[in-house]
């Protein structure tokens, strides 16, 4: 593809990241076309709706579609026959009843891509993927396109953040090429030119590298959660402040304070897969005790949502009968995403253990709803609070975290709070009579 100017780019799955990064490269001048099997979602799209919630990508979405430079397809051969540049965006969740990654779509999507093109091109894998997959997908691109063409593979995993996912995609705070041939790192750069500064480090390496790079991230991200979290066990027991904690040891440069807000857990879409997914595939190559510190990570993160339900039940004296609204059921705020929600297990569980639940959350009661329809749902704090016997903090919508006592003075049946991200004052809630409990923190009623 040597010498080439790319034009035209196709993304293979439009979910949370194929829907960003098509928007984004319209965004960057290219003309577009996202390919997905789902005929819902691209009936949406191609009307400029994003069926989920991002901020500022409805906007970029309906811009490019309407100047044109944005499409989509369920059509692959569409994009066979048209892109200098296919993405792979398509999921890789844990396969039903294991822990490994379900390699189902991209395997498809890279064999029915690859047996489409009829023009040289490059196809870029971005969705995560245990190491050893992009090998093996070259291999399969090589064995299911025409030899009429030259198809090269490259790896060039994501990080995008939901709730931040059109800045990280215009503006990435690294780029990890993995690649076989200088060739095909040079087409990225092209594409990339404008998303780069001129800091932007650009990490070019070999494939395996750039998977492991991926989910190397997200295991250190995992671990310092989990980390702060088994440290809130601690606290908890013995009556420190958790919060304090956090603070004191992030002013250390080299720990630093993000990812350490003690709380209900990581879930979502990709932490708890990718971790679960990395351990797997170790095991697969022989190095059995390697990753095995990322089950303990799994098994304190799980942890604190048990813990989540007993404090409530402890200050409940009982849960049957009881009515609790839980505030949050996105696994972050700024997402409608509820892929492994500790929000909304911990609802589930309250509500499997007899007590009357009624959700309330900014985005994300609709996707909610389709995964447990039997809880209650409405559409605002006051309706979920309302003759309450206790209120659950479960995700930290900027909302809920600036909740005062006088909000919910009047409202809720019982003054009663459980803030399990530890985003309010104990201080202000205790002083306003309020019975308050915090993850991470001694609780005695
Ligand atoms: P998603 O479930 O929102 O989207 C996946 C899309 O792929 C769906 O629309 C699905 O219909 C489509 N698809 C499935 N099979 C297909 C096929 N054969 N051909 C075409 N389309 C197909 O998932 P997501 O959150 O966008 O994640 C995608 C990948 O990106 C995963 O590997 C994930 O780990 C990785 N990732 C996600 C994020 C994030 O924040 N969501 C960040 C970085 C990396």
């Amino acid at each position: 593809m040597m010498g080439r100017v790319i034009k035209n780019i196709s993304v293979i799955g439009t979910g949370y990241l194929g829907a960003t990064h098509a928007a984004c490269m319209a965004e960057l001048g290219f003309d577009v076309l996202g390919v997905d099997v789902d005929p819902e979602k691209i009936e949406a799209l191609s009307r400029g709706d994003l069926p989920f919630h991002e901020p500022g990508l409805p906007e970029l979405i309906r811009k490019h579609v309407d100047s044109g430079r944005l499409r989509f397809t369920t059509d692959m051969e569409g994009a066979g026959s048209w892109a200098d540049v296919h993405f792979i965006a398509v999921g890789t969740p844990q396969v039903a009843g294991g822990t490994a990654a379900d390699l189902t779509a991209v395997d498809a999507a890279t064999a029915a891509l690859a047996r489409s093109i009829t023009k040289d091109a490059l196809v870029v894998g971005k969705s995560t993927v245990p190491v050893g997959t992009a090998r093996r997908l070259q291999r399969l691109v090589a064995e299911e396109s025409s030899d009429d063409v030259e198809v090269s593979l490259a790896w060039n995993p994501e990080f995008l953040r939901e709730g931040f996912a059109v800045q990280d995609t215009l503006r990435p705070d690294r780029l990890v090429i993995g690649t076989d041939a200088a060739d095909d790192e040079q087409v990225l750069r092209e594409v990339y030119a404008d998303a780069l500064t001129q800091d932007t480090p650009w990490i070019s390496t070999d494939f395996e590298t750039a998977e492991l790079v991926k989910v190397a991230a997200n295991a250190f991200l995992a671990t310092k959660i989990s980390f702060i979290n088994a440290f809130s066990e601690v606290t908890e027991a013995v009556g420190g402040d958790i919060r304090t904690l956090a603070d004191a040891i992030g002013h250390d440069t080299r720990i630093g304070r993000k990812f350490l807000n003690a709380g209900v857990g990581f879930g979502g879409g990709c932490l708890p897969k990718d971790i679960r997914a990395l351990q797997t595939r170790v095991s697969e190559l022989g190095l059995d005790h390697s990753m095995t510190f990322l089950n303990e990570v799994d098994q304190i993160n799980l942890r604190r949502r048990e813990r989540a339900v007993t404090l409530a039940e402890q200050m409940l004296g009982g849960l049957p009968g009881t009515r609790i609204a839980v505030l949050g059921v996105t696994f972050k705020p700024l997402s409608d995403d509820v892929r492994d929600s500790p929000g909304l297990d911990v609802a589930n569980r309250l509500y499997t253990a007899g007590a009357d639940v009624l959700v309330y959350d900014p985005e994300g009661n609709e996707n909610a709803a389709k995964r447990f329809p039997r809880l209650g749902y409405v559409d605002s704090l006051r309706e979920a609070a309302a003759d309450a016997d206790l209120v659950v903090l479960t995700t930290e919508w900027n909302e809920f975290k600036a909740l005062t006592p006088d909000d919910l003075d009047e409202v809720v049946a019982v003054q009663r709070l459980l803030d399990a991200r530890n985003v309010l004052s104990a201080d202000q809630w205790q002083a306003a009579g309020w019975q308050f409990a915090q993850l991470g923190r001694y609780y005695d009623d």
